[in-house]
């Protein structure tokens, strides 16, 4: 306490363990609130285009300090999505937050959103023509093989350098798999190792 430089120092490991509280327990009430909800499928319209525009803007700040440029491969329009506004922000900034945080410096990230025909095998689409597709590419170290089923799984975190020198809590992709469950969407997830890894998200289309 009467220590100057001690206490600034200390002042600040406090602050940020304070703000990794806050963020976990934001999460977890997030990951209950859709719980919650689960059964309630969200039936407004929601402009992806826009959703994706305005989150976009949010990151400006992480791709500076990493030099990540983030490139726009929207369609012009789009039909609307059957959604929740909020949740479907929360999705967008999960992902792109990821790619923006795995993928190695001075790299692009890319957002494609484009009304597609081209469904994943999935029973859940087995009626539909068509859906819209949102997907996030980076290029970070990819992600092995063995990994993938579980990256949904709350607090799984792949244990390579590059996570722990990031930090986390495994929350994020859990909140994905939970908001797409409600809107009877669907992701998927490839990646390469050294390559880097793509996360597609397919959502009905409103009509
Ligand atoms: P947070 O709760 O802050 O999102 P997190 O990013 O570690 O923490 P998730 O978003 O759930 O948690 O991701 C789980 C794990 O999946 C990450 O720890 C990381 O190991 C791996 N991962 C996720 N996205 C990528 C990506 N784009 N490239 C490489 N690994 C990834
Ligand atoms: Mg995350």
């Amino acid at each position: 306490k009467d220590d100057p430089v001690a206490r600034e120092e200390f002042l600040k490991v406090m602050a940020e363990q304070a703000e990794r509280m806050s963020k976990l327990v934001s999460d977890l009430l997030s990951l209950s609130k859709i719980e919650m909800n689960a059964v309630s499928r969200p039936e407004s319209k929601v402009d992806l285009l826009r959703v994706i525009r305005a989150e976009k803007q949010h990151f400006e700040w992480a791709c500076k300090q990493k030099n990540v440029s983030i490139r726009l491969k929207l369609s012009d329009s789009l039909p609307p999505t059957k959604g929740e506004d909020e949740e479907l922000a929360q999705v967008v900034r999960n992902l792109v937050g990821n790619a923006i945080k795995y993928t190695n410096q001075d790299t692009e990230v890319v957002l494609t959103a484009k009304l597609t025909s081209d469904l994943p095998q999935d029973p859940l689409f087995r009626n539909l023509t068509r859906a819209i597709y949102f997907g996030v590419q980076d290029q970070g170290d990819g992600i092995p093989k063995e990994h993938i089923p579980r990256l949904t799984e709350r607090f799984y975190r792949v244990d390579s350098a590059r996570t722990r020198k990031v930090g986390g809590t495994g929350l994020g992709l859990a909140i994905v798999k939970h908001i797409l469950n409600r809107h009877r969407g669907i992701m998927t997830i490839d990646s390469e190792v050294g390559v880097g890894s793509t996360f597609g998200v397919y959502l009905p289309v409103y009509d």
